[in-house]
């Protein structure tokens, strides 16, 4: 994880939690963390009434989670949930900013998902990363080759190596993150309070704490230390 930039691929706002730990550990020692999330998660509301405020919401409490991770830089597609398709208009917009964050490693969805928005998150994410380095559509900037492919999740069955990264100072910062989640609290069956109390439990009881990437066949391994 020896970065200064890498860039987080999401469907949804919180899609990226994750990877929390991982994320407020490398942007406390200086890495510039940028997530982009395709879809504004517009179907995320728990009752109707909340209908014409999520995305106002899901706005908001991806901005606060930004405050709790030191995530540098939010990219947001704006794309309705559920209705995420690999167009060669959203390609393009993946391959923009993957020339624009210019990251050394880039963390996005695997492909073994049920969700459409996940697995065309995968399908735009990985196609993009490849097309970005190559010297095609350059009025999206220059030719960007980025070293590392990691998947996050979605990954069940696939025989992929995989890292396990110790994240035990910054593992607090999923129930804290999710705890900004407000609107979808419901669905994660925790409230607020119970995700700071455990944020503060996990802080306070010194735990050894990891997440797991997979590396995927995109990422050349003599990259990596050798195996002691
Ligand atoms: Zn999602």
């Amino acid at each position: 994880m020896n970065y200064t930039r890498i860039l987080v691929f999401g469907a949804h706002p919180d899609d990226e939690i994750r990877m929390a730990g991982t994320m407020a550990k490398l942007s406390a020692q200086g890495v510039q963390v940028v997530v982009a999330i395709f879809t504004n998660g517009s179907e995320g509301y728990p009752h109707p009434k909340m209908r014409d405020q999520i995305v106002e919401l899901r706005r908001k409490e991806m901005a606060a989670c930004d405050e709790v991770l030191g995530i540098a830089r939010r990219i947001a597609f704006d794309i309705p949930d559920m209705g995420l398709v690999n167009t060669k208009e959203t390609l393009k917009r993946c391959i923009q900013a993957i020339r624009e964050v210019r990251p050394e490693a880039i963390f996005t969805h695997g492909p073994v998902d049920r969700h459409r928005d996940h697995v065309a998150t995968h399908d735009l994410s990985v196609e993009a990363t490849w097309h970005a380095g190559q010297p095609v559509a350059t009025e999206l900037g220059s030719p960007w080759k980025t070293p590392h492919l990691f998947y996050y999740k979605a990954t069940e069955g696939l025989a992929l190596p995989s890292i396990v990264f110790d994240v035990s100072k910054t593992a607090h910062k999923r129930p804290e993150a999710l705890a900004t989640q407000e609107s979808q609290q419901v669905l994660f069956g925790r409230t607020k309070a119970q995700f700071l109390e455990e944020a503060q439990r996990m802080n306070e009881a010194g735990e050894r704490h990891t997440e797991r990437f997979w590396i995927t066949d995109r990422t050349e391994l003599s990259d990596f230390p050798p195996i002691s």
